[in-house]
């Protein structure tokens, strides 16, 4: 068992807090990042804080000393959460989730890539090839998806645009057989400073991506020295996954058709617009095997149906060229990632599964979302997340409370209401049938032809200006002006969020420098907020955090009481734990149920840990 933390690292759960405070919250954070101690425990909740430098903490000891244990048999570490996921989902066949959030660079997508080689890790003990097999495209996978779905921002060198979901399936036996990836996208920089000299030139490239409209901006806001090396983890991903080489280079040839689109220019000559030089068009058409002439008919003209049902082609003005030169890339890069995921996703998809021979099928999710976002400015898609995350705190108010009060009346413990804030209410003001918000902009959009902001908000506040969470143009809880897009991502996203158990991982990003030594307080604490810390400290602390079936407790700490070692004489198990309990002088801190032991703070879970160690 890996040693147990003193008391020198700071509390590592928040519920051992002595008052649950922000200033004590963010005091024992700060301490844990300074002794490079970056997880500390909410109950069964992660938070994470980025250490930016490489932590010894990942590798094979880690694995083995977090395997099939309890959470607080061990310091904090994202592998307790997975396991503790991958346990729920094994003991009881069901499906379970781990969210994992945060904002720009606090570490998500890192955690989740821990957290599936923990799991890989931990299957397969047989070693069977064909689930070998399915492990090692689940891993790879994460390579080629960085690589076409993320892009260097100034927040974070290598940014995940958008959520990103993957399930992995589990059979009976807890081993994977197979996956599913949601993702969304955007470009990047590698190609061209990975790619070798020959493979450009067949693509009509250079190797700089200076050299590119589209690429210029995050080639000067970033410098990588493993841009070759990433090149060729990618490369080497795609073929392992299964792409062929003629699909790899279908890859290449669409990223530089659309690296030489955005170079493009037009000029106006004698009224007609041009493009400008004809290298380009030439070299689009040899990439995409169409006539030149073609792809300048395609860049210059749009077909329009008149009233009389003809159809004429127009040719563009030298802006509407730029904006369809734009979209037309765009286009191309989203279905090229369209398609290099549903591809993926094709060969990790769990095939030929028989639930009478193979038993239940069940599937653990991992989630990297963004948190709550709130900006000076916020725009659609802030209230998309925001709604998202809306969703996940109803969930998770939904599941440790409602759960939570049918367990203890299941095993007859008295539970004491607590008063939480249901954001239920919210979660209605944006969803109802004809009243929410979502309702409301869905129908302006329809009604009205050419819908303007002011047009949403004005129907908006008609509807719901009695709401009392909705203010004129104001919104709780980002409390913010909102600027409406349109655009109506936001069903597919929810849709996707119908999960029993979550599990969550935290992120926070503890400065805007990359730096493994700053602990930004005002950042800190900020991020601490929104992403409702404290209120999750509370919320634990009214329950019982911990809870064993007395055979199990026994099992594992009778050797620390004479009454019960070797063997209790008591008439039940009850009993004998709860001579344990007694001993140990903690029996403010439990209740017993008629099946298990309940314990409210870890405190007493480690005071036995640590005596079980010394013995
Ligand atoms: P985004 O929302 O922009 O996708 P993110 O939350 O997914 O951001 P990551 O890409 O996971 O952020 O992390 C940003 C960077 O921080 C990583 O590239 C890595 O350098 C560093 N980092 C994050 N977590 C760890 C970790 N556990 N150990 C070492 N470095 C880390
Ligand atoms: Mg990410």
């Amino acid at each position: 068992m890996a040693e147990l933390e003193g008391l020198e690292f700071g509390k590592s759960d928040f519920v051992l807090l002595d008052e649950v405070n922000m200033e004590q919250f963010m005091e024992n954070l700060k301490l844990r990042f300074e002794k490079a101690r970056i997880y500390t425990f909410i109950g069964e909740v992660v938070v994470s804080v980025n250490p930016y430098k490489q932590m010894d903490i990942y590798g094979k000891e880690a694995i083995d000393a977090y395997r099939g244990r309890e959470l607080y048999e061990n310091p904090p570490h994202l592998y307790a959460v997975a396991d503790a996921a991958y346990k729920a989902m094994k003991r009881r066949a069901k499906d379970t989730c781990i969210v994992i959030s945060g904002e720009s660079g606090a570490g998500k997508t890192e955690a989740s890539k821990y957290i599936m080689q923990y799991i890989a890790a931990i299957t397969n003990p047989s070693q069977r090839a064909e689930v070998e097999s399915v492990k090692n495209v689940l891993l790879k996978s994460n390579c080629v998806l960085e690589a076409f779905g993320n892009a260097k921002t100034n927040r974070n060198d290598n940014s995940s645009r958008f959520g990103k979901y993957m399930d992995i399936n589990f059979n009976f036996n807890g081993d994977p057989t197979g996956g599913h990836i949601n993702n969304y996208l955007l470009e990047k920089v590698r190609l061209l400073r990975g790619g070798s000299e020959e493979m450009l030139g067949s693509l009509h490239l250079q190797n700089d991506p200076v050299n590119y409209v589209y690429t210029r901006e995050g080639a000067a806001s970033t410098t990588s020295n493993n841009d070759r090396s990433n090149h060729r983890a990618v490369l080497s991903a795609l073929q392992v996954i299964g792409f062929s080489e003629e699909e790899i280079d279908s890859i290449y040839r669409i990223l530089g058709t659309i690296l030489i689109l955005g170079n493009l220019q037009f000029e106006t000559d004698s009224e007609s617009v041009q493009v400008v030089g004809s290298e380009a068009v030439s070299d689009i058409a040899g990439l995409t095997t169409t006539e030149p002439d073609n792809v300048t008919k395609s860049l210059l003209y749009r077909t329009v149906a008149t009233g009389g049902g003809e159809v004429i082609e127009k040719g563009h003005t030298e802006k509407e060229a730029c904006f369809g030169r734009d979209a037309f890339a765009k286009a191309l890069y989203e279905r090229l990632f369209c398609w290099i995921v549903a591809r993926i996703n094709a060969v990790i998809e769990v095939k030929d599964y028989n639930p009478v021979l193979h038993g239940k099928n069940t599937v653990i999710g991992v989630l990297d979302i963004y948190g709550f976002e709130i900006f000076d400015n916020n725009s659609f898609e802030q209230f998309c997340i925001n709604y998202c995350n809306e969703k996940l705190q109803q969930l998770f108010i939904e599941l440790i409370l409602r759960q939570e009060q049918d367990e203890y009346q299941r095993e007859g413990i008295t539970w004491q209401h607590i008063d939480y804030f249901n954001n239920q209410i919210i979660v209605d003001l944006v969803e109802q049938p004809h009243k929410g918000i979502i309702s409301v902009l869905d129908e302006a959009c329809l009604t009205v032809g050419k819908v303007t902001d002011t047009i949403c908000l004005e129907s908006m506040d008609a509807k719901l200006g009695q709401h009392p969470h909705y203010t004129s143009r104001k919104l709780t809880p980002s409390d913010k002006t909102m600027e409406f897009h349109r655009d109506f991502r936001i069903r597919h996203y929810a849709g996707d969020v119908t999960y029993s158990e979550p599990y969550y991982v935290r992120c926070i990003k503890p400065n805007e420098m990359k730096s493994p030594v700053l602990f930004d307080d005002a950042r800190c604490q900020h991020q601490v907020a929104y992403l409702g810390l404290l209120e999750n400290v509370r919320v634990r602390r009214a329950g019982f955090a911990y809870r064993q079936p007395y055979a199990r407790f026994l099992q594992r700490y009778k050797m620390t009481c004479e009454y019960t070692w070797p063997n209790h004489l008591m008439e039940t198990d009850r009993e004998a734990v709860e001579a344990i309990v007694t001993q140990h002088g903690f029996q403010d801190d439990v209740a017993y149920g008629h099946t298990k032991l309940f314990v409210r703070t870890p405190r007493s879970l480690f005071t036995l840990e640590q005596e079980r160690a010394a013995l």
